[in-house]
């Protein structure tokens, strides 16, 4: 590109952003001309985890006498109205699903480092209802998984495991009830893609465990090697 037109852009961008200010996803402040999707400063100031440097972190404990996983791990621990839930609810309800792309790709740099994670061979995302994901446009942990393949080298399998029922609302169940509710809803579609491989299951975020629970389930009948789980992020009062 001419160094004239690219000064053009340049100031054509800037006046775009006059105009319609692009806005840090997590605090909400405008970005400047360099920044993507997250401000410098937020993109430092997230808490980040390290989860998946520590075999016995607090994602992999809660599935502990639940499910047979290799390792567990989470990119952020979150709390009710921190910046990683802004950045969460943005991906899901706002119509950015260039979140989970970058989120993906930014983990995927520490996981490809980390055996468990790495010597996975097929990245799994949880599924979304058919009619969920097609009212979004997107289902946000595919695009985690999109990410996450894009810089670990792995193949994503994004219609793996396929959700069959529609489960009803959750929020005034326990955790026995909501497992009860979610138990048979997800199934493996390709039986043969799944035997004997290893699989690298991932979602938007752990809360109950009681999804990735059923899925993992569901994979590891189906014959699965080994399932590690990532997520980008958990609940802080898990
Ligand atoms: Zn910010």
């Amino acid at each position: 590109m001419g160094r004239f037109r690219s000064v053009l852009l340049a100031q054509a961008d800037d006046l775009i952003s006059l105009v319609y200010p692009r806005l840090c996803l997590a605090c909400r402040q405008p970005l400047l001309r360099n920044e993507k999707h997250l401000c410098m400063l937020c993109r430092y100031d997230l808490p980040e985890t390290g989860y998946h440097e520590d075999t016995g972190n607090r994602v992999a404990r809660h599935f502990w006498g639940r499910v047979r996983l290799e390792a567990a791990a989470s990119l952020y621990s979150f709390g009710s109205g921190s910046k990683v839930q802004k950045l969460i609810h943005a991906l899901k309800y706002e119509n950015r699903p260039e979140i989970g792309d970058m989120l993906g790709a930014y983990y995927g740099l520490q996981l490809r480092k980390s055996a468990p994670y790495s010597s996975a061979r097929l990245i799994v995302p949880v599924p979304l209802h058919p009619l969920k994901e097609h009212r979004r446009g997107y289902n946000q942990a595919a695009r985690f998984a999109r990410g996450l393949s894009e810089t670990m080298g792995i193949r994503a399998g994004t219609r793996a495991l396929e959700r069959i029922n529609f489960t009803e609302t959750q929020t005034r169940k326990n955790r026995q009830q909501r497992w009860e509710n979610v138990r048979s809803v997800f199934r493996v579609k390709d039986a043969g893609q799944i035997r004997d491989t290893r699989i690298l299951l991932v979602d938007d975020v752990v809360t109950t465990g009681s999804t990735l629970e059923a899925c993992a389930r569901a994979l590891l009948d189906a014959g699965a090697r080994g399932v590690t789980v990532a997520t980008i992020a958990c609940a802080a009062h898990l």
